[in-house]
């Protein structure tokens, strides 16, 4: 089942046929994700299967995958962060406690008629993996090369001012 957004689905009914949804979101359709975004271009890939647990707890098998342009903490420049996460989501029943679910289970709770949207579901899931604060790897932030070059030319000058004190001499 291959469908576009916003799409309307019901997990208990896609549950019981053991469906899956396997798609793809433009990044410029996640209007929560957009403000993290250096560049909204790009895509998301996602599958979705459902299913019941042994409990009879309908759970969401939610894999997603990604490349997002996100802004380094530290040079502000943009990065490339790669996004492949798969959870598993547990469906809360109407009047259920929270921690009536199992605890390898992230929370869903469905609206009235007992249904979400496709793209609720997966940006949910991209907000959680993308982690608060993202840097550039040492060698590879520009923040970090300019502070480098200052640690450099400190250490480098000692010495070549040694250089000229023996050249000198000679
Ligand atoms: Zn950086």
């Amino acid at each position: 089942m291959t469908s576009d957004l916003p799409q309307s689905i019901n997990p208990l009914c896609l549950a019981k046929t053991r469906d899956a949804i396997v798609g793809k979101i433009k990044l410029n359709s996640l209007s929560r994700t957009k403000t993290v975004l250096m560049n909204e271009e790009g895509e998301l890939k996602y599958s979705l299967k459902f299913d019941f647990d042994k409990s009879g707890v309908c759970i969401i098998e939610c894999e997603i995958e990604t490349e997002l342009i996100l802004e380094c903490q530290r040079c502000f420049k943009p990065l490339e962060f790669n996004v492949r996460n798969i959870s598993l989501l547990g469906i809360i029943g109407k009047g259920k406690e929270l921690g009536t679910l199992a605890k390898e289970y992230e929370p869903l709770e469905l609206d009235e008629d007992g249904e979400t949207t496709v793209e609720e579901l997966i940006e949910e899931e991209l907000l959680l993996s993308i982690p608060l604060s993202v840097l550039h790897p040492l060698d590879k932030c520009a923040g970090t090369n300019d502070l480098d070059k200052i640690n450099v030319e400190a250490k480098v000058r000692p010495f070549s001012g040694l250089a000229v004190l023996i050249n000198g001499k000679d």
